[in-house]
């Protein structure tokens, strides 16, 4: 370790140059700059190479939600590996750690998750749902209710299975996606409709639009729906009031399954303990990972309710599936030392009922800035939409790239937010203060103008 802390931020940027592949990233592009070296991080900052202070307004990526710099979190991760590092939960074997998590887990979800499947990230965890979802109705001797619906702009995870279920065009062209069985809804994006119906309407027009599916498929051959309580990575889609209730009465219909992609909106982003309770949905199954270690180490999961897991249970046979880290020890004493955070400071209530509606006042009032076409935000979830002109409303030509001239600015000006096309995301951790509230919309308002001057200029 002395050796590596004795390299300059510059030393740091060339080896990761020369020897480091990053996920998501334009590897030509990125050649031609620098990365930025993060070395530390405390509550909601984060801290690059150069000394610069960043206001972390993304916890990471949906994920630090108790903050940065948790003794807590780090303890309960050195007692485990001291006591049991490793140990897997295949061939009838299981321990402490990944049985009492389970048991917790089961006491934060609606009433019909009794039963837990553990993986080490979201996208497996949107494998498992794969192979879960058509086992189930194998052993119920529907083989043919193979397909799964799930929708645009969606996103569930980058390995084969997840990047299918998730509707992320580009990833699809690159790796000749979706795999089989696996078709694509529009998404209840008002804002980027042509407006002409009340966001209400819309939301129901949008999710008919899965009934519509069904009936074109054959409701005996559908298998399940997928989504995000609020898509996040395609641009925090809040979804219009109509929308999720309508979509719960058309799976209860057709009795196809209900999945509901927990992976951000789990473990109190929404100010409830899952999306599905924000909705007053009722989902078969539900995929989480991030916020249940706020990112401390990699751990995921599938909620499974009696629905599904007791048939896997009555009708038995092996389910053949698993990871060699479904379940780690330390990851799940992490997971369970995160929730006890959760519960103890009240986490959740706060993002209900003080920072989040803190921060929702001040971001509404971004809806003042001429560059600024709408703002979003359940709990400490939201979006704004940077438009060329409000009145007539008209957007930028996505070529301009105006919304990563906003993103880089705002990182320039101490604050990461993400850029998805136009829009501007942010998720900060749920510890975030009144202040570091103010510091976040005073640093918004400023790059928007910083923004508007670039593009004028
Ligand atoms: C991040 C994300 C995933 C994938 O999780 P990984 O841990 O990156 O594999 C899946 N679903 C949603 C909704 C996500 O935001």
């Amino acid at each position: 370790m002395a050796a590596l802390e004795k390299r300059s931020g510059a030393d740091w940027q060339e080896l990761d140059k020369d020897h480091h592949l990053h996920p998501f990233t334009d590897h030509k592009a990125l050649h031609e700059k620098k990365s930025r070296i993060i070395t530390r991080a405390e509550g909601v900052y984060i801290f690059d190479a150069d000394g610069n202070k960043i206001l972390d307004g993304m916890s990471g990526l949906w994920c630090v939600n108790v903050g940065y710099g948790r003794d807590e979190l780090v303890d309960a991760a050195t007692a485990q590996m001291r006591e049991l590092p490793y140990y897997n939960n295949f061939f009838q074997c299981a321990h402490p750690p990944s049985i009492e998590l389970a048991s917790m887990l089961q006491d934060v979800s609606q009433p019909q998750f009794n039963r837990v499947f553990f993986t080490g990230s979201g996208s497996e965890s949107n494998d498992t749902i794969v192979r879960m979802v058509r086992r189930y109705w194998d052993l119920l001797d529907q083989p043919q209710r193979h397909t799964i619906i799930s929708r645009k702009n969606a996103y569930h995870g980058s390995t084969v299975a997840a990047a299918s279920l998730g509707g992320m065009k580009p990833m699809h062209e690159q790796s000749g996606l979706p795999i089989p069985g696996i078709v694509h809804i529009d998404q209840p994006y008002w804002f980027g409709s042509d407006q002409s119906l009340s966001p209400d309407e819309f939301g129901l027009l949008m999710a008919r639009q899965l009934e519509e599916k069904i009936q074109e498929l054959g409701a005996d051959k559908v298998a399940a729906f997928i989504a995000e309580p609020i898509q996040g990575a395609g641009g925090v889609i809040v979804p219009p009031d109509t929308y999720w209730p309508q979509v719960q009465r058309i799976c209860d219909e057709y009795g196809i399954l209900l999945i509901s992609d927990e992976v951000i909106t789990g473990f109190g982003r929404l100010g409830e303990w899952f999306g599905a309770d924000y909705f007053g949905t009722k989902p078969d199954l539900m995929p989480f990972a991030k916020g249940v270690t706020s990112g401390y180490l990699p751990l995921g999961g599938v909620l499974v309710s009696d629905r599904v897991g007791d048939v896997l249970i009555d009708k038995g046979g092996e389910f053949f599936h698993g990871y060699t880290y479904s379940g780690h020890p330390a990851g799940c004493a992490v997971a369970m030392e995160n929730l006890r955070i959760l519960q103890r400071e009240k986490l959740i209530e706060r993002v209900k009922n003080d920072i989040g509606p803190y921060l929702q006042n001040g971001w509404h009032k971004l809806a003042e800035h001429p560059l600024v076409g709408e703002t979003r935000m359940v709990g400490l979830m939201g979006a704004l939409e940077l438009v060329k002109s409000r009145q007539p409303l008209e957007r930028f030509d996505e070529k301009q790239g105006v919304g990563t001239i906003c993103r880089d600015l705002l990182v320039d000006n101490g604050l990461v937010m993400r850029a998805v096309g136009d829009t501007i995301v942010v998720a900060p951790p749920f510890v975030l203060t009144h202040e570091e509230a103010d510091e976040l919309i005073e640093k918004a308002w400023l790059c928007l103008d910083l923004t508007q001057e670039a593009i004028n200029g």
